[in-house]
């Protein structure tokens, strides 16, 4: 025999015909019985004259229960009878008890609004109502502590938690329908008992997760739940994940209808829909997926998306641009909302006038018609959740008649929460690689004259020449360019005027070339141009076209008469195979003849193959 311990090891082989000890002085006084899915324990707190029963029981189990509490302690003995909440599989032994206990400080312990029910039974006993006594009750060497779990999955529904031992005693929660039960829960795949409890039962995930929002609070470490099994601790905090995720209360898309097939099929959307966010990076992927998911339940032509950027800029996304990202205009409807606080929209939804502007309004989004094509609009504003603004919204249009039913209702809501997330992750994605560019841009051109950096040069320029030794007539010329005499311009005007008169050169220099050439910014004033794809005699007429437009530009600096500028040139034809370094040295080469040849002129360099190319 293993001793005590919250692992409940100890009960590995334990007899169910017995009271066990789950924990020091906490007895299991239940029921495994066979062919029951509905396993309905019932737990008792051993304190000498105030000890503790937690949910009774019906009336049919309630001998075997007696008989277990006897086993540990005399019926007499228990002064507080907590009914967790009012259900017959929990209070119906009540009569029983009333009739059996003659001590007159013996208590109904319970939330008001049970009393309210439980009053019906005409009981001797009185109550005593957890929300009035702070929560709490003390016994001799513990504290118990009532955890309110409201409309999980009555209004006054509550738990009970013991600080001496870590016994929760969950009441419905946690509960599960077992087919094989056991009293102790055997590993993670218990919570497929779990599953169908919670799905059908509870009836919405935020009241679940509240209440397990308010159960976390404590270190719980045995969950003693009223059906299924027991929790041991390594599986306390599984089942509580797991619970927080589960999608539950599709009772409350029912609106009466019980068909349980559409039922399930709509909790299976929500389900993909969330699934989608958790597989999916990108925002197209996550807007194919979940039109794909959507239009199974709702007549769905298509869904645009609009979001603003930090700068202001609209982007619109849409299917017909592959989600890309369009700068433009958003239609009226989304033009109204963006940029609203949530305390405004909640106005001016509130405000909206449905008759006057033939809206129809829903809790998060509203419908609009557009008679031409006969599609009902709904536009739904999308929060960035960290500035709780819309910056975001949704058109979904809709092929039908009529308004939204309620049921697809839900699933518009549903879909709000992980667009939202999935927008505001895309518009970060975007800024991120925006700002990337902008780096880019940067160390690639030269903060001066605006002319390609060296940096970028080597990159661009390696791929060109491998293009051109694949192919012959992708030809690249290299044409080095140098400022005749620049020194005495500094020292004339001043270095700043010096710098403009750089940033005209790049001007005329840009403006003389084709989209596809490359000005570079060689060093301070020497440029180098790439000529792609362009023969030696157009290679040698843009060397003359630049020539000429320098000596001719009016190079205006300081409102003072323009300064005289010339440039010498020097033009390499690239040959096959040949690399990037020997062009450069050749177009050099071929400038300094230039420059001794007196300047303000065009020397062509001496090719490795053919010597020297005559430019007609
Ligand atoms: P040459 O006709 O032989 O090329 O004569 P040069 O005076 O142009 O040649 P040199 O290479 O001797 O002088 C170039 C000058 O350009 C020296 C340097 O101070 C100046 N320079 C280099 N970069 C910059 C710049 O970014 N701004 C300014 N204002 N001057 C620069
Ligand atoms: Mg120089
Ligand atoms: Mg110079």
């Amino acid at each position: 025999m293993t001793t005590m311990n919250s692992e409940l090891t100890h009960l590995d082989q334990a007899d169910t015909a017995h009271a066990l000890e789950i924990a020091p002085r906490v007895w299991w006084v239940g029921h495994v019985l066979d062919d029951d899915v509905f396993q309905c324990h019932v737990y008792l707190i051993e304190q000498g004259d105030q000890s503790v029963l937690f949910d009774p029981g019906s009336r049919l189990t309630f001998p075997g229960t007696l008989r277990k509490i006897e086993e540990v302690i005399p019926f007499t003995r228990i002064r507080y009878f907590v009914c967790h909440h009012q259900d017959p599989d929990i209070t119906a032994a009540l009569p029983l008890i009333d009739e059996m206990t003659d001590r007159p400080d013996a208590v109904i312990v319970t939330h008001w609004r049970a009393e309210a029910l439980l009053k019906h039974y005409g009981l001797k006993m009185p109550f005593w109502l957890v929300d009035q006594h702070d929560w709490r009750l003390p016994l001799d060497d513990r504290e118990l502590r009532f955890v309110f779990t409201p409309y999980a999955h009555f209004p006054g529904a509550f738990c009970t938690f013991d600080p001496s031992t870590g016994v929760l005693f969950s009441s419905d929660l946690y509960g599960g329908f077992t087919a094989r039960p056991t009293l102790v829960a055997q590993d993670e795949s218990h919570f497929e008992a779990l599953r169908p409890f919670h799905e059908h039962y509870m009836p919405s995930r935020d009241i679940l997760n509240y209440a397990l929002s308010r159960i976390e609070q404590y270190p719980v470490k045995i969950i003693a739940a009223q059906h299924g099994s027991i929790i041991p601790e390594r599986l306390v905090s599984y089942m509580t994940d797991k619970l927080k995720h589960l999608d539950c209360g599709i009772y409350l898309f029912a609106q009466g209808n019980t068909d349980i097939q559409r039922l399930s099929h709509l909790n299976e959307t929500l389900r993909e829909i969330t699934q989608t966010m958790l597989l999916y990076r990108d925002f197209r992927d996550i807007a194919d997926r979940l039109f794909h998911v959507v239009s199974r339940n709702l007549p769905v032509e298509k869904i645009d998306y609009y979001a603003r950027l930090e700068d202001g800029t609209l982007l619109t996304l849409s299917h017909e641009t592959r989600f890309s990202g369009v700068v433009g205009d958003a239609p009226a409807e989304v033009l109204a909302i963006l940029g609203m606080t949530r305390p405004e929209w909640e106005m001016a939804h509130a405000s909206m006038d449905p008759d006057l502007h033939g809206h129809t309004l829903h809790t998060g989004f509203f419908c609009s018609r557009h008679t031409e094509d006969d599609e009902l609009v709904v536009t739904m504003p999308l929060f960035s959740p960290q500035r709780e603004r819309i910056e975001a919204a949704a058109l979904i249009y809709l092929q039908r008649e009529n308004d939204v039913t309620p049921e697809q209702e839900q699933v518009i809501q549903q879909i709000a929460m992980p667009l939202q997330v999935a927008l505001e992750r895309e518009m970060i994605y975007r800024s991120i690689d925006s700002k990337r560019k902008e780096a880019y841009q940067r160390s690639i051109r030269d903060p001066l004259t605006g002319l390609f950096t060296r940096v970028y040069m080597q990159d661009v320029m390696e791929r060109q020449c491998s293009l051109q030794d694949r192919d012959e007539n992708a030809l690249v010329s290299a044409l080095m360019i140098d400022v005749d005499h620049f020194k005495t311009v500094n020292d004339t005007y001043g270095h700043p005027a010096g710098d403009e008169v750089l940033k005209q050169v790049a001007t005329v220099m840009r403006q003389a070339v084709r989209d596809t050439d490359i000005p570079v910014r060689f060093g301070g004033e020497e440029f180098i141009l790439f000529l792609v794809g362009t023969t030696p005699t157009d290679a040698g007429r843009s060397a003359e076209r630049i020539r000429s437009a320098i000596e001719t530009h009016a190079f205006e600096v300081n409102q003072d008469a323009p300064i005289p500028l010339t440039v010498s040139l020097g033009l390499a034809f690239r040959d096959p195979f040949e690399p990037l370094d020997s062009l450069i040295l050749r177009a050099d080469e071929a400038l300094y003849r230039a420059k001794l040849a007196g300047r303000n002129r065009c020397e062509i360099a001496v090719t490795q193959r053919s010597g020297v190319v005559v430019v007609g």
